[in-house]
């Protein structure tokens, strides 16, 4: 059975979810004004790895990740510029422009890493009236207050009444001395008090009019919304990244709580973060690698170019709540790694049965399934399967033998649990890899100019034959070649 870690109860509980056979889960998507980095492929593998995980098991998933596209200020405390906004500002186009090209830009590097689409994928700025009737419930529970055309959850009051913090662990007191003293705090009560609504600036091109202003939702206001509108008023699962724990995930639960009278969510998720020297990967750290720097290799931290594979198999050696530090070594090291599975799983397919079965094939599937089911153990499913490659390399070798049975079973485990599982694009698969087909551009670039050095060569010891039918063959073929005072170029 299934066991989960969860973050309110700080220990592993079995999964039970509210309705039989049915799974609802929430996670907090990306803001969309940049390109997606290595932090972000974390949470994203992470529940992709549970979504796939559960639907094994049979479940009927509704999987909602959400867009965010308006709210999310500079700092996460209320304050700053819209960071949608500001982009837009920067490069002169329009708020929704900046959204689109970065969702669109998510979406590509998203479904690289074999990352599944989520059941349903609602932005923010297409819930405003959602979110203000969500606003107004929690107004009307006396949760809140107004202050100039803004709307702040009075954390106080409803401290009074709930457990304000119990999520991160934090008390108020640890909270005021966290809280930095911004602008526009003395429209609060308390500093620590957070943003239901803004009112928008003059110069604020994202605002939407509301009961108690001309303005936007607060960041937390929209996951409270669009969890409880497509998963129901209490649901089982919500993820995220353990930075979004404090504030936005207990701003979350005090929305919900002070809105609804209860709670929404069963299972709290939080996959820890990827470091870079010890440091968190993040743009406000300005210390990340976007994904396709990593396809390209184009970065100062990175030997070469790693395939979207690559990415996947290195974060899902680390449990997900375990932290990850990047280097481009131990990259290489996944990269040798998953070349290792990748050649097990060709051979698997290439072995022909025998009579009997020679050789210690294990007990795989209990061993894959015991260690997903113990908080979604991925290293430990890579182990198990390495320890299967190391059998499957020596039938490949005929230094022993399996049954037809056997290898029946021994294929259906590697591709429920490596490919429909773990999500790794193994065997023919692998053509889809972006980072396989630069490296074969690159590979045909350097035969093109082999030739053409050949030719080079033969002109100077004036072999015209050779020379010719180099230049004949290849114009043929659709190059164009052009002597030049160095050599030669060449264009397809
Ligand atoms: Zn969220």
């Amino acid at each position: 059975m299934l066991q989960i870690y969860n973050t309110l109860s700080r220990q592993k509980e079995y999964f039970r979810p509210l309705h039989e056979g049915r799974v609802g889960m929430y996670v907090c998507g990306p803001t969309v004004y940049g390109d997606a980095h290595l932090g972000h492929a974390r949470p994203a593998i992470t529940f992709d790895l549970l979504f796939r995980y559960l639907q094994f098991l049979g479940y009927k998933v509704r999987y909602v990740r959400n867009i965010t596209d308006v709210g999310h200020l500079e700092h996460d405390a209320d304050e700053g510029e819209d960071k949608i906004a500001k982009k837009a500002r920067l490069e002169q186009l329009e708020p929704m422009e900046v959204v689109q090209y970065y969702t669109n830009r998510y979406h590509h590097d998203m479904e690289a890493l074999n990352v599944l689409p989520p059941s349903i994928e609602p932005h923010a700025s297409g819930h405003i009236i959602e979110q203000i009737a969500f606003v107004q419930r929690i107004l009307d529970h006396g949760y809140a207050y107004i202050s100039n055309g803004s709307v702040y959850m009075d954390v106080e009051k409803y401290a009074k009444d709930f457990p304000y913090g119990k999520l991160s662990g934090r008390n108020l007191e640890d909270i005021v001395t966290d809280t930095r003293e911004l602008d526009g705090q003395d429209e609060k009560k308390h500093s620590y008090d957070f943003a239901l609504w803004k009112k928008a600036a003059p110069e604020h091109i994202m605002h939407w009019p509301s009961p108690w202003s001309e303005g936007f939702p607060g960041w937390h206001m929209e996951c409270s919304t669009m969890g409880t509108k497509y998963l129901g008023e209490e649901f089982d699962i919500h993820g995220g990244g353990m930075d979004l724990m404090f504030p936005h995930h207990e701003a979350e639960i005090a929305q919900s709580c002070a809105a609804l009278g209860h709670e929404s969510v069963h299972y709290w998720m939080h996959n820890n973060m990827i470091t870079i020297a010890g440091k968190k990967m993040g743009k406000s750290y300005n210390n990340f690698i976007t994904l396709q720097q990593f396809f390209n290799g184009d970065h100062h931290l990175l030997t070469k170019p790693f395939s979207p594979m690559t990415i996947r198999f290195f974060i899902l050696m680390a449990h997900y709540r375990s932290t990850v530090d990047f280097s481009s070594e131990a990259l290489e090291a996944a990269e040798k790694g998953f070349a290792r599975l990748q050649e097990a799983y060709t051979r698997l397919q290439k072995i022909q049965p025998a009579d009997k079965t020679t050789v210690e094939i294990g007990d795989l599937r209990n061993k894959c399934q015991d260690a997903m089911d113990d908080d979604l153990n991925s290293p430990m499913v890579l182990q198990a399967l390495f320890d299967s490659a190391r059998a499957i390399n020596t039938i490949y070798d005929q230094k022993a033998s399996i049954s037809s049975e056997d290898l029946d079973e021994l294929r259906k485990v590697w591709k429920d649990y490596a490919i429909d599982i773990l999500g790794l694009r193994l065997g023919d698969e692998m053509a889809n890899d972006k980072s396989q087909m630069s490296n074969k551009m690159s590979a045909f670039n350097g035969a093109v100019d082999l030739l053409l050095d050949i030719r080079l060569d033969a002109k100077r010891n004036k072999d015209w034959a050779t020379s010719d039918k180099i230049r004949n063959n290849l114009t043929e073929l659709g190059f164009q070649i052009k002597d030049t005072k160095d050599g030669y170029e060449w264009t397809l």
